[in-house]
């Protein structure tokens, strides 16, 4: 018995072998076999995208050969095991091959990349296709953004990254749109408007797919507008649910018990200006409990004197939610900062983890958001374990752990004095992602080191104009200015930080004032700096290891991924952002849009950029009453600073050329620089208003050339 089934097995084994041969030939001989699909192809990129899907993701913790989640897994903890780039060979890492996007503003982007093939967002949330096996771009999505919507974009006119499933790229564009393309040729499959776009919503963060799902919130927050988050069908983009994070005006009644129960902590007619709570950035799903995180915004205006005069928590500004992510139901929520009037936001990006805290093992996330203190939550039930400042704070001493809640210095609300508070809007950290590694058990924090004086208002009437910032916080030189002597100066930081002990294990310390995305690995942490470095330190006592000189500052997250058996390193790099649209970074000069990929032993050299000749303050004539450069100041302050208040991607005015100030009626009253982001002012100022303006800049260009002598 048992012989004649060896036989058998035998003899089907000898066929098989047989059948294999036949087959193998036949596929050397014909191409339509499916492993001759050559890489990059449109067969290729379908046969790859369309195996992306639900299992395929949850799984994404444990394949990291790709890159096919927002941030890595859905932990989004941004830790690759990937080591075959390590410390033995980083000296070796060189440039493999860069891709000119041919823009000039921020990108901000986390490129996902499956069999060797990428997607990326770059500025005006055009979308890429690119081939890592060849560096070179498949196909190129611009969703035609119009240009007017650079001035409802409160921090560039930027894009965090698309999300992949079952064959489709999805992603969202400045004007509100949500829009699936096919992966293989860019086309557009379906595209849906999720935002009221005759209001001063914008869209820069990357959607977020889970069960058939996709989730995206929006922006707007300083101009006026009330956030929330939607779902959508992922295959088809039908509307799934929505919830708003701040209750609208109680007349037309609420939406759901919990924003009938948010109302209660709110005052006076705060729905008028829309209330805020935008969720721009994190949107984390959570497989293991089955759950939806969102960090909401702060409040509209700032001050919250002016958006819920009684006072009141204000919920869910500032907040974590969890939601229920097949209904959007809320289950929970926590807020880091009641009552916000900082525009402390906790949109800043969430990393899900099991840590052992106290011989217990805690299912947590952990959050560092703009108000400088370090969150860890128990991810069950949204209760505090543990927060520590992880950057100088003064708004607020610690947080108790009784309540919860932070203990607020006695001048940190401004009621009657201007006050110089630590961390200021900027946040002592912002949307650049951080990484955990579960090896270190450290967090990689982008630290900004920053301060910012907050004023008390004098007009309490102010109008309410929805394409302007309306913050509420101008100081009032009629009152006293309380300043802090022990704010450290402005500047920015990579911190390491343990979440477990809640304190800094290590730290690196730039000049500049914006900080850079986080990836890391095994053995190294990797950021880009804005002194143009791409660098590389040790995970454990963060060491300098390695770095290359990418020339140009920049701001987004690298990510890392192996192709054909090679270790790839990506970063997408253009200067920009809420600090870049003003601030230059400490390169030799801003250059266009690029990105660039490593792998070992590569030597490829990053491209020849032209050399731009050193800008000189404006030479022109100023003839102005006191009182015209006084107007013009007021509408400088009111529509221009936000983007024009120094030299970034965005012009600082007084180095503009006299030919700029030839056509300054045409470019502020006729539009004829939309394109570039440029609004036209033209139905909102005469004239004469316009030219006062000019003649501010043109006295601001006198002052700045007579301080220089
Ligand atoms: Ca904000």
């Amino acid at each position: 018995m048992t012989e004649t089934l060896i036989r058998v097995v035998l003899l089907v084994t000898e066929q098989s072998t047989l059948y294999l041969n036949l087959l193998l030939i036949f596929c050397l001989f014909f191409s339509a076999c499916s492993n001759k699909i050559e890489p990059g192809s449109e067969a290729h990129i379908r046969e790859v995208t369309l195996a992306i899907e639900d299992q395929r993701l949850l799984n994404a913790e444990d394949t990291p050969v790709d890159w096919l989640l927002h941030g890595r897994n859905y932990k989004e903890d941004r830790f690759s095991s990937l080591n075959q780039i390590n410390k033995s060979n980083i000296d070796q890492l060189g440039l493999a091959w860069s891709i000119q996007l041919g823009t000039k503003r921020g990108i901000e982007a986390s490129p996902l990349v499956v069999d060797g093939i990428m997607f990326f967002t770059g500025t005006w949330s055009v979308v890429y296709a690119v081939d890592v096996r060849k560096g070179e771009i498949i196909w190129i999505h611009d969703p035609g953004v119009p240009r007017e919507y650079g001035e409802k974009a409160c921090c560039d006119v930027v894009n965090r990254g698309v999300a992949l499933y079952k064959g489709l790229v999805i992603s969202a564009s400045l004007d509100g749109r949500l829009f699936a393309l096919d992966a293989a040729t860019g086309k557009v499959v379906w595209e849906v408007i999720t935002v009221d776009q005759k209001k001063a919503y914008t869209i820069t963060g990357a959607p977020r797919v889970f069960d058939g799902k996709v989730a995206i919130g929006n922006g707007g927050g300083e101009y006026g507008v009330r956030g929330y988050v939607t779902a959508y069908d992922a295959m088809t983009g039908d509307e799934l649910w929505r919830f708003y994070t701040v209750p609208g005006n109680p007349a037309d009644g609420f939406e759901n018990e919990a924003m009938e129960k948010a109302a209660e902590t709110w005052t006076g007619e705060w729905w008028i200006m829309g209330g805020g709570g935008t969720c721009w950035d994190a949107l984390v799903y959570d497989p293991v409990l089955d759950l939806l995180y969102i960090g909401v915004g702060n409040g509209s205006p700032w001050n919250r004197e002016h958006r819920s005069p009684g006072g009141g928590d204000n919920l869910y500004l500032a907040s974590i939610v969890a939601l229920k992510p097949d209904t959007g139901e809320y289950v929970w929520h926590y807020q880091t900062t009641p009552g916000d009037t900082w525009d402390y936001t906790a949109t800043q990006p969430i990393i899900l983890a099991d840590l052992e805290i106290n011989s217990t093992d805690r299912k947590v996330l952990m959050q560092a958001p703009k108000n400088g203190f370090f969150y860890v939550l128990d991810r069950i039930t949204g209760e505090l374990i543990s927060a520590e400042a992880y950057s100088y704070t003064n708004w607020a001493t610690h947080i108790d752990s009784d309540t919860g809640r932070p203990v607020e210095s006695e001048f940190a609300r401004y009621l009657d004095a201007n006050v110089t508070i630590a961390p200021g809007p900027g946040g002592a950290h912002n949307w650049h992602p951080m990484s955990y590694n579960p090896e270190t058990g450290l967090v990689y924090i982008p630290v900004q080191q920053n301060f910012y004086t907050y004023g008390p208002h004098k007009d309490f009437s102010f109008d309410h104009d929805s394409r302007v910032w309306n913050l509420g916080t101008e100081t009032d030189a009629e009152k006293p200015l309380i300043k802090d002597e022990k704010i450290p100066a402005k500047a920015s930081k990579l911190v390491a930080w343990d979440p477990v002990n809640q304190k800094e294990k290590w730290n690196v310390l730039y000049q500049s004032t914006a900080g850079a995305g986080t990836l890391t690995t095994p053995d190294f942490v990797f950021q880009g700096t804005p002194e143009g470095l791409l660098v590389a330190y040790d995970s454990l006592t963060g060491e300098g290891l390695w770095s290359f000189d990418l020339k140009s500052g920049i701001i987004a997250p690298s990510v890392t991924y192996m192709v054909d058996g090679i270790q790839y390193l990506t970063i997408a790099v253009g200067w920009g952002g809420a600090t870049g649209t003003s601030s230059l970074p400490l390169t030799e000069q801003v250059n266009p849009g690029t990105i660039y990929t490593f792998a070992l032993g590569k030597k490829s050299k990053i491209p020849d950029f032209a050399r731009k000749p050193k800008k000189q303050l404006v030479k022109l004539p100023v003839d102005a009453s006191e009182a015209e450069l006084e107007e013009g100041q007021t509408i400088f302050i009111k529509n221009c600073r936000a983007c024009h208040w120094g030299e970034g991607n965005v012009p600082d005015l007084t180095y503009s050329t006299p030919e700029i100030f030839q056509i300054f009626h045409e470019i502020v009253g006729r539009g004829i620089f939309i394109g570039k982001g440029m609004p036209n002012y033209g139905d909102r100022y005469t004239e004469d208003e316009i030219s006062n303006v000019k003649k501010y800049i043109l006295s601001v260009a006198e002052e700045r050339r007579t301080a220089q002598q």
